[in-house]
């Protein structure tokens, strides 16, 4: 577990980037940070490795204080990806992949199996690439080749800063699918920092709405559609401008016990549908007068949160 207790950043020219910050990541949680430019996601992030020194409060894993880690243990120990593509230039793909290993002295063998795995795990064939240069590759392929580099050595924790920002809406998807791939086999914990709110909702277990260094709201991405906490939350999520039409979601079922006294219009909008739900665990709908079903709140939220998670569109 990743633990956050009341962390403070001030850089040497008295900005405070991250304020009196709580924060627990469980283990294998796939956990993102978001929020609009400026506010203290990469500061947040470069914290938990001790790239980024905090003012106050205490960063720790496992119940431990980063400051009582060996750092070359926790910077092993942490994968990290970066948004530009951090390969060396002129090393082969397969050495790429392998810094931290050899750093770590591993055996030639043991190496060059681990590099053929990963190669294979993101759909990559060593055979053709493994000694390749990083810039006989595209962009989306390189990112790829960021990513099971910091797997590498097999870290617990993976530390992603908007890693997919810089490629096009095709390979962005396709390595977002990767990921989900990859987390489900291996359970890694990972902090993904993003500000786009439909790669957060699609990928995160929780996602971490801030604002001016400090948490708006933490939540399943299911929580902050559907309760969100305050207007920010709100406008950021992008509910109101969410392109879903509730009935391609979910259609009223019939259920004799529920006895409402106002069913609301069938042709009612999500967001109205929404804040009467948010008073009424089941709602009678009604067409032409009559009731035709009714909607329980908990169903169009997992119904929602599916069309999301599947890559629904919002609006960006
Ligand atoms: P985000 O990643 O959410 O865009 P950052 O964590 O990079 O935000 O930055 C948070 C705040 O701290 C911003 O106001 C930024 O300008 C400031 N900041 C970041 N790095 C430094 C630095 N080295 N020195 C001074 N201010 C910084
Ligand atoms: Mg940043």
């Amino acid at each position: 577990m990743i633990r956050f207790e009341k962390v403070t950043k001030q850089y040497a020219d008295g900005t405070t980037a991250v304020k009196s910050l709580n924060l627990e990541i469980k283990d294998g949680e796939f956990f993102v940070l978001i929020g609009p430019s400026g506010c203290g996601k990469t500061t947040t992030l470069k914290m938990i490795n001790r790239l980024i020194g905090v003012s106050s409060g205490t960063v720790s894993i496992n119940g431990k204080p980063i400051s009582d880690y060996d750092i070359h243990e926790l910077r092993w120990e942490i994968g990290y990806v970066l948004q530009q593509i951090a390969l060396f230039p002129h090393m082969t793909i397969a050495e790429n992949i392998a810094v931290v290993p050899e750093m770590k002295k591993w055996s030639k063998e043991k190496m060059a199996a681990r590099v053929d795995e990963l190669l294979h795990m993101v759909g990559l064939d060593p055979a053709t690439y493994r000694s390749r240069k990083p810039g006989e590759l595209s962009g989306g392929q390189q990112q790829r080749v960021g990513v099971i580099r910091a797997l590498a050595a097999d870290p617990e924790i993976l530390l992603m800063d908007e890693p997919f920002s810089a490629l096009d809406p095709f390979s962005r998807e396709k390595l977002q699918d990767d990921l989900l791939d990859i987390q489900r086999t291996i359970k890694k914990t990972i902090v993904f920092v993003t500000h786009d709110m439909k790669e957060a909702m699609k990928l995160g277990d929780r996602v971490c709405l801030m604002r001016e260094g400090q948490v708006v709201q933490i939540g399943t991405p299911s929580e902050l559609l559907t309760n969100p906490e305050n207007e920010f939350v709100r406008e950021f999520v992008g509910m109101q401008e969410m392109n879903l039409d509730w009935h391609d979601v979910i259609t009223p079922v019939e259920d004799a016990s529920v006895n409402d006294q106002q069913p609301v219009p069938y042709t009612m909008p999500l967001n109205e549908l929404l804040e009467r739900m948010a008073a009424a665990e089941v709602i009678a709908v009604e067409k032409n007068g009559n009731v035709i079903g009714v909607i329980h709140r908990s169903n169009l939220l997992r119904k929602m949160a599916q069309y999301v998670k599947q890559g629904g569109r919002l609006h960006e």
